[in-house]
C-alpha cells in the first residue's frame, strides 16, 4: 500500500483554495482517500469547504462517464472519442440545417470556467455553432459584474478584486460572501477576512434589496449575515 500527498488548487469555484489530497495505491488500484484543506497554502491557509470535500465522491462514483456511451436501442455501448465527436458534429450540423441554428442550445456550468480546454477553446465552438440560445449560471450569478467591468474597463472578465485583507471598512452591495464562500472575488476563508476586518477595529456592512435577498443592512455583519440569509429567526437587527 502506498500512500502519496499532492498538492492542488480546487477548481469548483474562484476562491481557488489550496487542496491537500492524499491517495492509496493498493495492488494497482489507485483511490483518492483524503481530501482536506492545505494549511501550508499562503493563500487559503487550510480554508476547505463540503464541495472539495466531496470531490472524491465524483472521482471514486462507479457510474461516473469515463469514456463516451453510444445509446444503441435501450443498450448504452462504449465508443471512441474520435467516434463521439464525429458522431456530435454529424447530428449537431443536421439539426441546424434542418431547423436553424437556434435549434441547438448550449448550457455551460461553474466548472467549465476553470477546465482549460473549455477556457481556451469553448467561445470558438460556441462561435461555430451561432446560437443565441446560450444558458449558464452566470445569468443569476455574476453576470451584472461581467457587465460592468466590461462598461468601466473595456472587458467582461477584469474584475477588480477587494482589498480584504487592508480595507477598514467594506461595503457589500447586492452580494452575501457567506453563501458564495468568496467566490468571484477570490478570496478563500472569506468568513475568517470578514471577522478580521472587524477585530483590527473595522467595518464590515452588506446590503441588498430584500425581495431578492432577504438582508438590507445589518448591523452585526458577518455573523448574522449568515443567520439572515439562511432564513433562521434570529433577529439581525436590520436597518432598511
Ligand atoms: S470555497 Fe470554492 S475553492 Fe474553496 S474549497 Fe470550496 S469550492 Fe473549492
Amino acid at each position: 500500500m502506498t500512500k502519496t500527498l499532492h498538492h492542488r488548487a480546487c477548481h469548483l469555484c474562484e476562491a481557488i483554495c489550496g487542496l491537500t489530497i492524499e491517495t492509496t495505491e493498493v495492488d494497482g488500484d489507485l483511490r483518492i482517500t483524503s481530501i482536506k484543506g492545505d494549511a501550508q497554502d499562503t493563500f487559503s491557509r487550510g480554508h476547505i469547504c463540503p464541495k472539495a470535500v466531496a470531490l472524491q465522491d465524483i472521482q471514486n462514483d462507479p457510474d461516473r462517464l469515463r469514456q463516451p456511451m453510444l445509446r444503441v436501442g435501450s443498450e448504452w455501448q462504449p465508443v471512441e472519442w474520435e467516434d463521439a465527436f464525429n458522431l456530435v458534429a454529424e447530428r449537431l450540423a443536421g439539426i441546424q440545417a434542418r431547423h436553424g441554428q437556434n435549434a441547438v442550445a448550449v448550457y455551460q456550468g461553474n466548472p467549465s470556467v476553470h477546465n482549460y480546454g473549455l477556457m481556451t477553446h469553448s467561445n470558438y465552438f460556441l462561435g461555430l455553432l451561432k446560437t443565441r440560445n446560450r444558458f449558464s449560471a452566470t445569468s443569476v450569478d455574476q453576470l451584472p459584474h461581467h457587465l460592468t467591468s466590461h462598461l468601466m474597463y473595456g472587458h467582461g472578465l477584469l474584475l477588480p478584486i477587494p482589498d480584504i485583507d487592508h480595507t477598514d471598512f467594506m461595503l457589500i452591495l447586492g452580494g452575501n460572501p457567506l453563501a458564495s464562500n468568496g467566490s468571484i472575488m477570490t478570496v478563500p476563508d472569506v468568513e475568517k477576512r470578514l471577522k478580521a476586518i472587524q477585530a483590527r477595529g473595522g467595518k464590515a456592512r452588506a446590503a441588498a434589496k430584500r425581495r431578492r435577498w432577504p438582508i438590507s443592512i445589518c448591523s452585526c455583519v458577518p455573523v448574522a449575515m449568515r443567520r439572515c440569509c439562511s432564513g433562521c429567526s434570529t433577529p439581525c437587527s436590520p436597518k432598511a
